[in-house]
């Protein structure tokens, strides 16, 4: 029973079938799948049904999938989407090829000096926090034109926009409201001349409404793995 294989096949539908009533192409969407608390063999199961871009919150549980998995480092892409703490930015930045969550300078310059030089630069987004987030996480909008400025001159990071989570609501109106006020951000920085192109939003309850307000990159966990 590959279950995994056909959670993957009705979520690129779903997103499909939003992308074809906003006339938007596919291609302009980009699928993480978000593994966090499934083990290594579930990532595996996604990779053989073409699932490239994994999703991961926790640094250690990480890494230790990035292990089991080594042989296939070449060509998956590991995605950090949960807070980062200061004493745990060396081995982020040694093993992830994406950071989502950065919302303070520190984090991004530790980040950028303990880069090792071999790896590409590390891919980062600012994560916003918009009004009725939980948790404390993410930048002030208000704030995110300055951080994303300073990031995207540190040397071993490449900036590629924005990420946000929001809360969820039941309110299909305040969903898209929330999601509408990360694009603004998302725009804003574009409109300073900031070179992005990554409006990362929209999880397995949202995906269709983010689609709808522009992002580029929905993470999706439940939907494709199961209920954690
Ligand atoms: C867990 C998580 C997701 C995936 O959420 P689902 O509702 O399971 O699709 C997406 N983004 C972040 C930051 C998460 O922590």
């Amino acid at each position: 029973m590959a279950t995994i294989a056909n959670n993957l096949q009705l979520v690129r539908s779903r997103i499909n079938a939003a992308c074809s009533r906003l006339g938007r192409s596919t291609d302009s969407i980009r699928l993480l799948a978000v593994s966090k608390t499934f083990p290594a063999e579930a990532v595996r199961e996604a990779f053989d049904a073409g699932q490239r871009c994994f999703g991961e919150n926790y640094v250690q549980e990480a890494i230790d999938k990035i292990q089991v998995l080594d042989t296939l480092r070449g060509e998956i892409e590991w995605h950090l989407i949960g807070p980062l703490q200061s004493n745990k930015t060396r081995v982020v930045a040694e093993h992830f090829d994406w950071v989502q969550t950065v919302d303070r300078l520190k984090i991004a310059q530790r980040l950028s000096e303990q880069r090792p030089d071999h790896l590409p630069p590390l891919q980062v987004l600012v994560q916003v926090n918009t009004s009725g987030e939980d948790t404390k996480s993410g930048v002030d909008p208000t704030e995110a034109l300055t951080l994303a400025q300073q990031v995207a001159a540190l040397p071993r990071l490449t900036l590629r926009g924005v990420m946000a989570l929001p809360a969820p609501t039941p309110d299909p109106q305040a969903q898209a409201a929330a999601l509408a006020q990360v694009r603004v951000v998302f725009d804003q920085l574009k409109a300073a001349g900031l070179p992005i192109d990554t409006l990362s939003m929209g999880m397995s309850g949202d995906l269709e409404a983010a689609v709808e307000q522009g992002s580029t990159m929905v993470r999706v966990g439940t939907a494709i793995f199961g209920h954690r």
